[in-house]
């Protein structure tokens, strides 16, 4: 069995900590580098949900995508949610590793995983990492469909496609417009419109579309708006990560059990559709 040393060895050649955002937190959050690592659970949140499930999978490595502190504390004391996950995972040898912004610019990334679920032909970062002599690196991707799908069916799309969650999928724009191209990323976007518009795309899928931002884009040029469940944008990642950490434990023999959580952690638990009414005017959908 490898030592936690060796499997974050291999988890920072994948999601090198350097290429994180300065305000970001990634990397091992607890857990003794020379202990024995032989299954590892992969999510999304580092939330006590999750904590029990690796408890319940007799994990030794818990890897997920958000930080579970992203600023400073002063205290892992167990009455805070926090401290409770800290606790959980120290007393049941279990350590805790994250790879956030890091994995978002990765080749490949958190937005090739979103893509991939979509059945989507990554075209190319949507803002390249200007380090990246290949150009393959970055945050988004620019995509093609593999057959041009109307703006209504591609949300329906992208709605099947990805985990179930209590949001579902919203749509902004005209639903009969035909969207053959897509700028897809994982994750919170709305500050990627910008480029979204550079890349002349027909359509956006991403998640956490606040209002001006979204308003805005739509009043600016025809674009397709798709915003799904946050998690549900990212917890492609993890399976892609899994496939990637299985691969690297065959190459080195450490028959490491990786496991993907379904527990659903995002924060949204039920949906009440108002539909549209027809004594109101939508502006781009038809009446
Ligand atoms: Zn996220």
């Amino acid at each position: 069995m490898p030592a936690l040393s060796d499997v974050i060895q291999a988890l920072d050649a994948l999601w090198p900590p350097e290429r994180a955002e300065q305000w970001d937190a990634v990397g091992l959050v607890c857990g003794d580098p020379s202990a024995e690592v032989n299954r590892v659970l992969i999510a999304v949140d580092p939330v006590p949900a999750v904590a029990a499930e690796a408890v319940a999978f007799d994990a030794d490595l818990l890897l997920t995508h958000h930080p579970l502190y992203l600023r400073g504390t002063t205290t892992v004391a167990a009455d805070t949610f926090k401290g409770r996950v800290v606790h959980t995972l120290i007393k049941n040898d279990i350590a805790l590793h994250v790879a956030h912004t890091n994995a978002d610019r990765a080749d490949p990334g958190v937005s090739d995983a979103l893509a991939g679920a979509l059945g989507l032909r990554v075209v190319g970062p949507l803002v390249p990492d200007p380090d990246d002599p290949e150009g393959r690196r970055g945050l988004g991707r620019v995509c093609e469909l593999p057959e041009a799908l109307s703006l209504a069916a591609f949300a329906q799309h992208t709605a099947a496609s990805l985990p179930a969650t209590a949001q579902g999928v919203r749509a902004g724009g005209d639903p009969d417009m035909m969207v053959r191209t897509v700028a897809v990323c994982g994750g919170s976007g709305d500050s990627l419109f910008d480029r979204v518009r550079a890349a002349g795309v027909d359509a956006y899928v991403t998640a956490d579309l606040r209002h001006h931002p979204a308003s805005e884009a739509r009043e600016h040029s025809p674009l397709g708006l798709v915003d799904a469940a946050h998690w549900a944008t990212e917890w492609p990642w993890c399976e892609q990560a899994a496939a990637q950490l299985d691969a690297v434990s065959e190459r080195h023999g450490w028959e490491l059990r990786t496991k993907v959580s379904r527990t659903v952690t995002d924060p949204w638990t039920a949906h009440a559709s108002s539909g549209l009414h027809h004594d109101y005017e939508y502006s781009g959908a038809p009446n």
